[in-house]
């Protein structure tokens, strides 16, 4: 996923630290990564970049932020899907060329990243990291044109695949989104500064209003001239990732003008139509399971409950990128409410299910509590494809539903019942026509070629730079 923000303050007003919202921003955007975090700043005339691993707030402290000052920044939190969980993969990154200095902040996945590399390799570009970032940065910051908006939007017509990105150099800040609109980008005012943000809750911190959303193929320049838009490429689609609406933004973020928490209710009043099951309490699995649960709990008459606790200063469970961590993970992460439980028919409400994994713990802790029935009720539909577009689910072989029946998940899990929602049902629930979404998780219908090389995305291209490293020893 990612998180990615900017800001752009034209007077560079003393009492606005654009570093400081900035982390405020990421701040708000952390659910989108976790691994790691990093700033930019200008002045006007120096990119001074900061980042680390870790959480927004164990990367940064008052004396990093009041090191990093400027008039305009851009900020990103990553969850790595192209590239390890390692320092030379956290952004911003960087690239110095004669022209100009670029940062960026990308969230996305590009599919056509090898071409790209071995072009820049042909031409000596020494790339720094495994990330199919830097390969944007890297064209962006060496492109002939002095004028940024060309070089970005050429660059824009010649990588493919999922990207919002936020951009800094030396005097400007920028954004784009891929022509399919697959990652979201929002620009927002706070009183004469610009604000870029993945969310619009990150706007929201900051008291920052929403202008509105960055179209498909969209380009935006800020600087002293104030924001310049441009149509970079043709947009083919408006296939926003359906899974920012099921499961990835946070439920107080707006997108294509839906508060993202009335939607999911209404996933959860469609699934209570389509798979009733008699029960005494309807439960969440927190906290991303409750707007749908409340839904679900609404429609059915069956009351809602709490029968999951959950320790809200441990990292989502599906995020962390290494499965023994994952495994680990779901303990540290919820408790069960035996009071709530026991005795009684259970039916529990999640958004997705992935890999399982976290889900079979959960359905053994609910029974091991004293329920007696634990009936499993899905926002979404199976995910029976990868994602090759930002979201770790990479490994088709990973995915639970994929090639098996819901009988043969039921029984992997555990659960007394299992029923998913339709696609149907989703897509009325988001009040969208299904040409808005990308959904080929969920179909197995990609709204770009995804090239063969991509099939074993994330770390191909670790082996590549160890290689050169080598080779420059
Ligand atoms: S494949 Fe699924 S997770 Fe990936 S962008 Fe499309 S809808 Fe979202």
């Amino acid at each position: 996923m990612c998180g990615v923000f900017g800001i752009y303050d034209p007077l560079g007003a003393p009492d606005r630290d654009v570093a400081r919202l900035t982390f405020f921003g990421l701040y708000a955007l952390q659910h989108r990564g976790q691994e790691s975090a990093g700033i930019a700043v200008s002045d006007g005339g120096r990119v001074v970049a900061m980042k680390d691993m870790g959480l927004v707030s164990q990367v940064f402290d008052e004396p990093k932020l009041s090191a990093l000052q400027g008039r305009m920044a851009i900020g990103h939190a990553r969850y790595s899907t192209t590239g390890s969980t390692a320092w030379r993969n956290a952004q911003p990154v960087v690239q110095h060329a004669p022209g100009r200095t670029v940062a960026l902040g990308h969230n996305g996945n590009l599919t056509n990243t090898t071409a790209l590399r071995d072009e820049l390799r042909g031409n000596r570009v020494r790339l720094q990291s495994t990330s199919d970032t830097e390969v944007i940065a890297a064209l962006i910051a060496r492109h002939p044109s002095p004028r940024l908006e060309d070089a970005i939007a050429d660059t824009m017509g010649r990588i493919e695949g999922a990207f919002a990105a936020v951009l800094l150099t030396e005097d400007a800040v920028a954004g784009f989104r891929d022509p399919d609109g697959i990652r979201p980008l929002v620009v927002g005012r706070l009183d004469d500064a610009f604000v870029l943000a993945s969310e619009t809750c990150a706007l929201d911190i900051i008291g920052a209003r929403v202008e509105r959303e960055l179209n498909p193929g969209e380009l935006v320049v800020i600087d002293a001239d104030g924001p310049r838009y441009r149509q970079a490429v043709e947009p083919r689609s408006a296939s926003l990732c359906i899974f920012e609406y099921i499961y990835f933004a946070r439920p107080d973020s707006e997108m294509q003008g839906q508060g993202l928490h009335e939607v999911r209710g209404r996933m959860g009043e469609q699934l209570a139509e389509e798979a009733p099951v008699e029960a005494d309490v309807v439960i969440p699995v927190p906290d991303s399971g409750t707007p749908a649960a409340i839904g679900y709990a609404r429609a059915s008459g069956i009351p809602f409950g709490e029968g999951l606790v959950k320790n809200r200063y441990v990292g989502r469970t599906f995020i962390q990128p290494d499965q023994g961590l994952r495994e680990r993970g779901v303990k540290l992460k919820f408790n069960v409410l035996p009071s709530m439980l026991r005795g009684k028919r259970v039916v529990v409400v999640d958004d997705s299910i992935v890999r399982g994994s976290t889900t079979r713990k959960l359905v053994q802790m609910l029974f091991e509590a004293g329920a007696t029935e634990v009936h499993l009720r899905v926002s979404s539909p199976p995910i029976i494809s990868p994602c090759f577009y930002g979201i770790d689910m990479a490994d088709q072989n990973e995915l639970i539903a994929s090639g098996r029946t819901i009988e043969q998940v039921r029984e992997r899990l555990g659960a007394t019942s299992l029923a998913y929602l339709s696609l149907d049902g989703l897509q009325a629930s988001t009040s969208q026509s299904s040409d808005r979404f990308c959904r080929a998780c969920l179909t197995g219908e990609y709204p770009t070629e995804i090239p063969g090389d991509m099939r074993n995305a994330k770390l191909r291209f670790e082996e590549l730079a160890a290689a050169e490293a080598a080779a420059a020893r």
